[in-house]
C-alpha cells in the first residue's frame, strides 16, 4: 500500500458515478490516509488511535470556513454579528460531523478494518465532537437541539405562536 491510494483515484474516475456520498467518502478516506502517512512518525492505520483521529480534525480547522467568536470577542453568541473581527476559522461541527460518519464506515469498507478496532469510532472521538458542537453553538448564539435549517434563519414567514421561539435544551442531535 505504497502511494496508490492517495493520488489520482478521487479526481478522474467517476465513469460508472458512484454517489455523491460515496466519492467523498473516498476522497475523505484518501486525505485521511496521506495525513497518517505525513505524521511525524508516520501512522499506520492498526496504530491510529483516537487521539490521532482528533489531531486530523484539529488540523482540518486551517481550512474551515466558519466563523467560532471566543468568549471575548463582542459577537460571542450573536447569531448574526453586524461587523467582522479576528476570530479564527473553524470546521463546522456539521462538517465534523458527517466526515468521521463517513470515515467510520470507509475503515471498514475500504480499509477492511474491523468496528472493534475503528479509531474513528472512539469515545474520544464522539466526546470531541460534542465538546465542539457546544462551543460552536454558544459562540453563535444558537441554541444546541436547532440543527435543521441551512443557516438562513433571517426571516421566520408565519410565526404562529410566539412559544415557538422556545426552544427545548434538552433536544438531543443525534451523533
Ligand atoms: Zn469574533
Amino acid at each position: 500500500m505504497k502511494g496508490e491510494a492517495a493520488g489520482k483515484a478521487a479526481a478522474s474516475s467517476s465513469s460508472s458515478s458512484p454517489s455523491r456520498y460515496e466519492s467523498q467518502k473516498r476522497r475523505d478516506w484518501n486525505t485521511f490516509l496521506q495525513y497518517l502517512k505525513n505524521h511525524k512518525p508516520p501512522l499506520t492505520l492498526s496504530r491510529c488511535s483516537g487521539a490521532h483521529v482528533i489531531e486530523f480534525l484539529k488540523y482540518l480547522d486551517q481550512f474551515g470556513k466558519t466563523k467560532v467568536h471566543v468568549a471575548a470577542c463582542p459577537f460571542f453568541g450573536v447569531p448574526n454579528p453586524p461587523a467582522q473581527c479576528t476570530c479564527p476559522l473553524r470546521q463546522a461541527w456539521g462538517s465534523l460531523d458527517s466526515l468521521i460518519g463517513r470515515l467510520r464506515a470507509a475503515f471498514e469498507e475500504i480499509g477492511g478494518g474491523v468496528p472493534e478496532s475503528n479509531p474513528l469510532a472512539a469515545k474520544a472521538v464522539r466526546i470531541y465532537l460534542k465538546e465542539v458542537r457546544e462551543t460552536q453553538a454558544k459562540a453563535r448564539g444558537i441554541p444546541h437541539g436547532k440543527k435543521n435549517g441551512n443557516g438562513l434563519i433571517q426571516q421566520p414567514r408565519k410565526l404562529k405562536t410566539p412559544m415557538m421561539e422556545k426552544v427545548p435544551e434538552e433536544v438531543v442531535v443525534l451523533l
